[in-house]
């Protein structure tokens, strides 16, 4: 069978794999080796090895394109950005993951790039950025607000403007939406967070269905020596094997505990994007395969927030998201939240595999 014909929970177990040949084994060994034997078409290691390339064999069949990994999200963000020519514009969500607005500020310091943040739930505002932009960045859903762009709408009028599109999918994961399906140019996912699926590594990775840009990804890969090492890579492809049924958990139990904080009387609004009033409800609905793991509320105050942070038992106060262990912090005790509009009190809440009522049990107590 064809791995294209596959629905994508059953690709993500069937790609990425060595071929099918008596005692040969099952499953892609880990290769450890900085350099190959000369003569044949792998030369050295920061060019790739065969771990890489099954981990990048499994995501790029999942996001219907050629996939390149990275040692980390942010040297994802970097190989786009940094090869972007210098005076190029970009248009950006005003709320996103903030590293990598940070990341985009520093190109502006440098004299590389001009921004254009704009609403880009907004459609009409962010079409209006548009004109003379090399690229419009999205996020979809947002980290931490959950917002949903119309991407089908944005793609295709950055497309008539010339404008390429990227898409953080990390949120989402591959299984959640395909961004390529939908007009996108490139793909993003920090795999550090739901791909890996266990908080026990870094990693990024990009895919696009353009095979010419696809190698412009690689060569910048290489050069900016960015290629993620071969554990990282073995455990990513394993986390992958286990991302659909992680993620079933994961939504069911982010979906009871949305409905529950809705009627906390210490939570002033949750965020979620299986709640029947989430702000792009419609949106949602024709975009996205799944409502996803994440969550994020607001007590009735940071201090109560803090207090929330400080008195979680089972639920880990921590950064980071998408791993078997619920997570949760309070993103506005990072400065660069707060510039980005992001309420104070507001609490995310990456929700795991742990049984739906130990999470209520400690989250109830927690805000008590
Ligand atoms: C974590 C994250 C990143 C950065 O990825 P790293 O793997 O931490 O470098 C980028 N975008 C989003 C939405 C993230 O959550």
């Amino acid at each position: 069978m064809h791995p294209d014909s596959l629905r994508r929970e059953s690709m993500l177990i069937a790609t990425g794999r060595p071929p099918r040949i008596p005692a040969g084994p099952v499953n892609q060994p880990l290769v450890l080796t900085s350099t190959f034997h000369a003569g044949g078409e792998r030369v050295y290691g920061r060019d790739g090895n065969d771990t890489v390339d099954a981990f990048e064999a499994a995501l790029g069949a999942v996001e219907g394109g050629g996939a390149t990994a990275f040692s980390s999200g942010m040297a994802a963000s970097t190989a786009l950005i940094e090869g972007l020519p210098v005076g190029s514009v970009v248009v950006l969500p005003t709320t996103f993951y903030n590293f990598n607005r940070t990341l985009l500020d520093k190109q502006v310091e440098l004299g590389r790039l001009s921004l254009r943040p704009a609403d880009v739930t907004d459609t009409d505002t962010a079409i209006a950025a548009l004109p003379q932009a090399s690229l419009l960045w999205l996020e979809l859903p947002t980290n931490p607000m959950l917002a949903v762009p119309d991407l089908p709408a944005l793609t295709a009028a950055a497309r008539q403007h010339g404008v390429r599109t990227v898409v953080d999918a990390t949120l989402a994961t591959p299984l959640g939406i395909r961004p390529l399906e939908h007009g996108a140019d490139v793909v993003m996912h920090s795999a550090t967070k739901w791909i890996a699926g266990h908080s026990d590594l870094v990693m990024g990775v990009l895919a696009t269905a353009d095979p010419a840009l696809d190698e412009q990804i690689k060569v910048r890969r290489n050069l900016t020596g960015a290629l993620p090492g071969g554990l990282e890579s073995f455990l990513a492809l394993r986390g992958l094997r286990t991302l659909s049924v992680r993620l079933e958990r994961a939504c069911a139990n982010a979906a009871e505990l949305a409905r529950r904080l809705e009627d906390h009387p210490a939570v002033r609004r949750v965020r979620y994007l299986g709640l029947p009033d989430h702000p792009h409800a419609d949106r949602v609905k024709a975009l996205l395969d799944n409502h996803g793991g994440l969550l994020s509320f607001e007590p009735d105050s940071v201090q109560r927030a803090e207090q929330v942070c400080d008195r979680v038992r089972l639920i880990t106060h921590a950064t980071s998201l998408g791993g078997v262990e619920s997570l949760l912090e309070r993103r506005g005790r990072y400065p660069g939240e707060l510039q980005q509009q992001t309420p104070a009190e507001l609490l995310r809440l990456s929700v795991g595999l742990e049984h739906v009522e130990d999470l209520w049990a400690d989250l109830d107590q927690a805000l008590a």
